[in-house]
C-alpha cells in the first residue's frame, strides 16, 4: 500500500495508472475502521482495478464541537488493517492540505428539502460539510467509483445530488450496513461506548426490525410509539428521530401499511449517553 499526504503527489502517482487504462475505486472515511469500512474496501476491490482510501477527519461536517474532539483516532491500526487488506493507495491529508484557504468563508451546494429533515435538522451545517469534502476529493481523484454505506442513508442522497450539481463523472456503488452479531450497526462511535452500552445500542436495530416486523400489521403512528418505548427501555435519551418514510425523497410516509413502489425506510437517531447513533433499515 502506498500512503500520500499530499494531493500533488497523489495526482502524479493516479494520473499514470489513468493513463494506462486503469478504473480507480474510492472509499471515503474519517477513520477508526471497522467492517463496515473494510466491506467497502473489499466492494471497491472487486469493481476496479485500483482501490484508493482515505483518512480524514472533516473539520466542516461537524456541528458539535464535542463530537469532533472525541471522534476517535487510531491511525497505526487502520494503516495495519488496510494494508492487510491489500488497499493499493490510503490518501491521508491534514487539514491544510484539503482546506489550504482555512474553513470560514466556504461554498455552500443547493441542496434543497434534504438539508430541512432527519439528519439536516438535528445536524445544522453538516451536509454542507459532507460535500465540501467529497466533492474536494472528487475533484482530486476522479475516481470511476465511490463506495458509500447504506448505514448513511441520507448522506448517499446528498451525496449524489452534490455529485449531479457537479457535473462529477463518478458513478456512486452502496454496500449494505455491516452489523455485529446482535445486531449494533458497526460504527466508529461504538469505540466510545462502554461494554454495557453496547448491549443497550443494540435498541437501535431492535426498534427497526419491530417495525419491519410489524409494518402491515399496525398503524405508523403505533410503530413510531412502540419503536420508540423498545428505545427508552434500552436507556437512549434524547430520542433525536424515529422516522417511516418513503426510501426515495425521505419524506414520512402517511398511509398506514403503505405498498409504496419506491420502498419504505425506517430511520433512528439518538443517544447513548453522550454518543448519537443512527441507523436505518429498508421495510
Ligand atoms: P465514516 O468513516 O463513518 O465517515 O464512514 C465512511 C463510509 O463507511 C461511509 O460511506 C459510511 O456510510 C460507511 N459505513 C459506516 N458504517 C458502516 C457500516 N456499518 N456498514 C457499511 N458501511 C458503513
Amino acid at each position: 500500500m502506498i500512503v500520500f499526504k499530499k494531493i500533488e503527489d497523489l495526482n502524479k502517482h493516479l494520473f499514470r495508472l489513468k493513463e494506462a487504462g486503469k478504473t480507480i475505486g474510492f472509499v471515503p472515511t474519517m477513520g477508526a475502521l471497522h467492517e463496515g469500512h473494510i466491506s467497502l474496501i473489499k466492494l471497491a476491490q472487486s469493481h476496479s482495478d485500483y482501490t484508493v482510501c482515505s483518512i480524514f477527519v472533516n473539520p466542516t461536517q461537524f456541528n458539535d464541537e464535542n463530537d469532533f474532539k472525541k471522534y476517535p483516532n487510531r491511525i497505526d491500526q487502520d494503516i495495519h488493517l488496510l494494508a492487510s487488506q491489500k488497499t493499493d493507495i490510503l490518501f491521508l491529508p491534514s487539514v491544510n492540505e484539503m482546506y489550504p484557504n482555512g474553513t470560514s468563508h466556504l461554498k455552500s451546494y443547493q441542496l434543497g428539502y434534504l438539508e430541512n429533515l432527519l439528519e439536516g435538522v438535528s445536524r445544522p451545517g453538516h451536509y454542507q460539510g459532507v460535500c465540501l469534502i467529497v466533492d474536494r476529493l472528487l475533484s482530486i481523484i476522479d475516481p470511476d467509483f465511490l463506495f458509500l454505506g447504506q448505514k448513511d442513508f441520507q448522506q448517499i442522497m446528498v451525496i449524489k445530488k452534490m455529485i449531479a450539481l457537479k457535473e462529477h463523472r463518478t458513478e456512486v456503488i452502496i454496500a449494505p450496513t455491516q452489523r455485529d452479531p446482535n445486531g449494533l450497526a458497526n460504527s466508529s462511535r461504538n469505540l466510545r461506548l462502554s461494554e454495557k452500552e453496547k448491549q443497550l445500542a443494540t435498541g437501535i436495530f431492535k426498534s427497526l426490525t419491530f417495525i419491519k416486523d410489524n409494518f402491515k400489521k399496525r398503524t405508523v403512528s403505533e410503530l413510531i410509539k412502540n419503536a420508540g418505548d423498545i428505545l427508552i427501555k434500552n436507556h437512549f435519551h434524547p430520542i433525536d428521530y424515529i422516522s417511516i418514510a418513503d426510501a426515495k425523497t425521505l419524506q414520512p410516509i402517511t398511509i398506514d401499511h403503505d405498498n409504496n413502489p419506491d420502498g419504505v425506510i425506517a430511520l433512528i437517531a439518538a443517544y447513548m449517553g453522550d454518543v448519537r447513533l443512527i441507523d436505518n433499515m429498508l421495510l
